[in-house]
């Protein structure tokens, strides 16, 4: 649903030729996945925000429950229009056991005894202590480091009647350690954060993310998309930067996008 770094693309005040581009692919929300599995479950990985005008845009009616794969603002800012669809049952959102403490702080309202009518969402706060299954989804929490910040990845898997799909979204992240990429290996897809192409203390540049494909090295993998991106280049500029890696890397079978608001993957 956004595919944009933390200040969004866009950037209040910025006149470079990306922000100012009419491109409808380089306007870039900030990162947010909607997964639809496809024995009806509905799920949200990160509410930034723009989350109530993603939802809106992603013509979303009801979720099962939330992902969070970390407590920066521009993952969890989004949270209170939660309210809409929380009101029937209280709405599960699953964070790492820290995250949960920054989501209390940083929303203390939400706990608090108010007047009944205070217009405040629900949320039935879980902390992720491993993987669980939602209906035919099995739900994986992937440890990466965001900088020296532990955070979330997310693998998803779905059962289906003929055979399985898996697939990971890892946004902020600038390391993944060897057990984290086991958990990879099977994927056929992969939504990855990739800023710039400059390197960066806490993010993979797009050279970066780039060797992390390499490295994971599943003969599944066939789309890996690039999110959490800057206004530092086209989109246009960054499909063919990553069509030549591609080339030259010998990946042919892989194909590696910069993703874009709304972009829908059919797995
Ligand atoms: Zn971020
Ligand atoms: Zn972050």
């Amino acid at each position: 649903m956004g595919s944009g770094t933390s200040g969004g693309v866009p950037v209040i005040g910025c006149g470079c030729p990306v922000c100012a581009s009419a491109d409808r692919r380089d306007k870039r929300m900030r990162s947010s996945l909607y997964v639809k599995g496809n024995s009806g479950e509905r799920i949200v990985i990160d509410t930034g925000p723009e989350f109530r005008l993603q939802a809106l845009n992603s013509c979303i009616k009801h979720i099962d429950f939330v992902l969070i794969t970390h407590t920066h603002a521009d993952h969890i800012h989004g949270l209170d229009d939660l309210r809409q669809l929380s009101r029937a049952v209280p709405m599960r959102v699953y964070v790492s056991e820290g995250g949960a403490d920054d989501i209390r702080e940083r929303f203390a309202y939400i706990w608090r005894k108010t007047q009944r009518g205070g217009g405040k969402p629900r949320i039935d706060l879980r902390t992720v202590t491993g993987p669980f299954s939602f209906e035919n989804l099995d739900i994986t929490p992937v440890p990466v480091k965001h900088g020296k910040m532990d955070v979330l990845g997310w693998k998803l898997r779905e059962n289906s009647g003929t055979g399985h799909i898996e697939a990971a979204y890892i946004t902020d992240c600038s390391f993944i350690s060897e057990e984290s990429l086991s958990l990879l290996k099977n994927i056929s897809c992969l939504i990855l954060g990739a800023l710039r192409m400059n390197s960066h203390e806490t993010h993979f540049s797009f050279d970066e993310a780039l060797e992390t494909v390499k490295r994971i090295g599943s003969p599944r993998l066939s789309k890996v998309f690039f999110t959490h991106i800057a206004d530092e280049h086209f989109h246009a500029e960054i499909a063919e930067y990553c069509a030549r890696w591609r080339d030259k890397n010998d990946m042919l079978n892989t194909e590696i996008l910069p993703a874009y608001d709304g972009l829908e993957i059919d797995l």
